[in-house]
């Protein structure tokens, strides 16, 4: 039977329990076991689809097109597991299909109850990714924090998991220990509440992680042992670190993967975590910068939500930039400033290369369009990921192809040249009002065009990536926009859906229909953003 280990929040939200996940995910491979990851959220929601970027950051697509929180790409540049919809359980998910089974008489006639009938539905959900997944252990991340209401139900599940399968299941608590600048010391209480919250609940952590901006001492561990009931030893270091690919290693060093093993009764079979440790170290030691902006519009909730929403395009850059001994700054830039005022277009300059992400909607379109004709013309790298594509070709379309009033039908319903325009499938779902989990999302082949930059970057001849969209390439346009100097990269086979346009005579000039950053790992960065970085750099100022 596979073992599970139930992560859960302490204190506050923010203290990186997604991250404490994903490393215990990572140390216990590299000891030689396999492990899926699993994150609970509380949301009513069925799935991070239909929640703004602003709210709880970048919506990331799985495999299966499972439109998850950014968990689950944590979850996979850690371990290299590959997202599916099991991996991600809402409270709405569990509703609904309870509900669903009541009215299809499947209980029996009998009464169906939040206990123990919601927390079952939950348990046969973690189960069966152990199931699926046969992996030796299921870590299971519980969004919020003890002592709330919205997450007791998947707490419940936890401990009812446990009273089933004693030997089997064990609880972390990521907990934060504060150091009031003017005590200027580091305080247990909050953290001894948080586990009592959970002995209310009828769980007993097996280990603490103690998130602080320090590392905790041995005077801490004791108290900690003694008001939570641990072993001094199982109080786990997690003091703030420059960068999050250093927690595996931290944990590591305080024999957290040989301690869970322990406790399972199991011994290490392997340890493989080296080459992370060398990437970690080497990482730090990279001077050469590349300058990378990214022209986005979700910034209105401040700085710390803008790097959420597009995580795992950061993330991306990060692991090509590190591949090729470069140390990215990656700077934020607000299309909106550039429709108000064209003139700070000319900031553009200042960077090695430009970014246009995914998107939606009106908003910033314009500026967006006006960064990237700017890219184009003074020979600056661009890179355009979904949208980015989309307005890179509605740009292209006006300013090259000479049709003025081009646009994606997304902004402009009555343009008269709808050169991105809406899949006939899509438009039935809006008017149908079907608006969750109905965009082209996940896995998708495309094929490569011979000779081109994509050719080139990729290696092979065809590839599958990510996608989430609603609107594409009109096939109408095509060769208009081929004659004036664009390439088309690849093609979905079964569509024929332009997947990548390009620029030849440009140091690179490219965009995807698909989103290439959700399979960008740390030590296997994406081709595409390892050319795009590699052009950056080439173009270094
Ligand atoms: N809004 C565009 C579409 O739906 C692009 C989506 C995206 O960037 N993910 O097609």
């Amino acid at each position: 039977m596979a073992k599970y280990i139930f992560v859960c929040g302490g204190v506050m939200s923010s203290v990186g329990k997604g991250v404490a996940t994903a490393s215990i995910g990572k140390i216990l491979q590299t000891r030689g076991y396999s492990v899926s990851l699993v994150k609970c959220d509380m949301y009513v929601n069925i799935d991070a689809g239909t929640i703004r970027p602003t709210e709880h950051g970048e919506v990331f697509v799985g495999e299966d097109g499972i439109e998850a929180v950014q968990d689950l790409g944590t979850y996979e540049r850690f371990t290299g597991q590959v997202s599916t919809a099991a991996h991600y359980i809402t409270t709405g998910q569990v509703y609904a299909e309870v509900i669903r089974r009541e009215r299809n008489l499947e209980y029996d006639g009998e009464d169906v109850e939040v206990v123990p009938d919601i927390p079952n539905e939950i348990i046969r959900r973690i189960e069966n990714v152990a199931k699926k997944d046969k992996s030796d252990f299921v870590v299971v991340e519980i969004g919020g924090t003890a002592g709330e209401y919205q997450n007791v139900l998947f707490l419940e599940a936890a401990r009812m998991m446990k009273l089933r399968h004693k030997s089997d299941v064990l609880f972390v608590l990521v907990s934060y220990l504060p150091v009031p600048g003017k005590v200027g010391e580091m305080k247990t209480k909050p953290t001894q509440y948080a586990s009592r919250t959970l002995n209310s609940i009828g769980i007993q952590a097996d280990f603490i992680l103690c998130r602080s901006e320090q590392p905790i001492d041995d005077k801490r561990r004791k108290k900690l042992a003694l008001f939570c009931n641990i072993e001094p030893e199982d109080a786990i270091s997690a003091p703030d670190v420059d960068s999050i690919y250093d927690v595996p290693v931290n944990f590591a060093k305080d024999e957290l993967d040989i301690k869970i093993l322990k406790k399972f009764s199991l011994k290490p079979k392997k340890n493989a975590l080296g080459e992370w440790i060398d990437f970690a170290a080497r990482v730090k030691k990279l001077d050469r910068p590349v300058k990378i902006g990214i022209v986005g519009k979700y910034f209105n909730t401040g700085e710390f939500t803008l790097a959420d929403s597009y995580i795992s395009v950061i993330e991306s850059i990060r692991h090509a930039s590190w591949n090729l001994g470069l140390n990215p700054k990656i700077s934020w830039l607000n299309a909106e400033e550039y429709e108000k005022n064209p003139r700070i277009l000319a900031e553009l300059k200042k960077y090695d290369g430009i970014i246009v992400p995914g998107g939606f909607g009106a908003r910033g379109v314009e500026g967006k369009i006006k960064a990237i004709e700017f890219c184009r013309k003074r020979n600056i790298p661009f890179f355009g990921l979904c949208y980015g594509l989309q307005l890179a070709v509605v740009e292209f379309a006006r300013n090259a192809c000479g049709l003025k009033k081009a646009h994606t039908t997304e902004v402009d319903s009555g343009t008269p040249y709808p050169v991105i325009d809406i899949m006939p499938e899509q438009s039935v779902n809006i008017k149908k009002k079907r608006m969750g989990a109905s965009m082209r999302l996940g896995a998708y082949l495309c094929e490569l065009r011979e000779g081109t930059i994509s050719a080139r970057a990729y290696g092979v001849k065809e590839i599958s990536e990510r996608h989430r969209h609603r609107y594409e390439v009109s096939n109408e346009y095509i060769e208009l926009l081929i004659k004036n100097g664009l390439t088309v990269g690849g093609v979905n086979p079964q569509r024929n859906l332009v997947e990548i346009m390009e620029l030849k005579k440009h140091p690179f000039f490219l965009g995807t229909q698909f989103h290439p950053e959700f399979k960008s790992r740390p030590l296997s960065p994406h081709p595409l953003f390892r050319a795009f970085i590699r052009a950056a750099g080439r173009n270094r100022r």
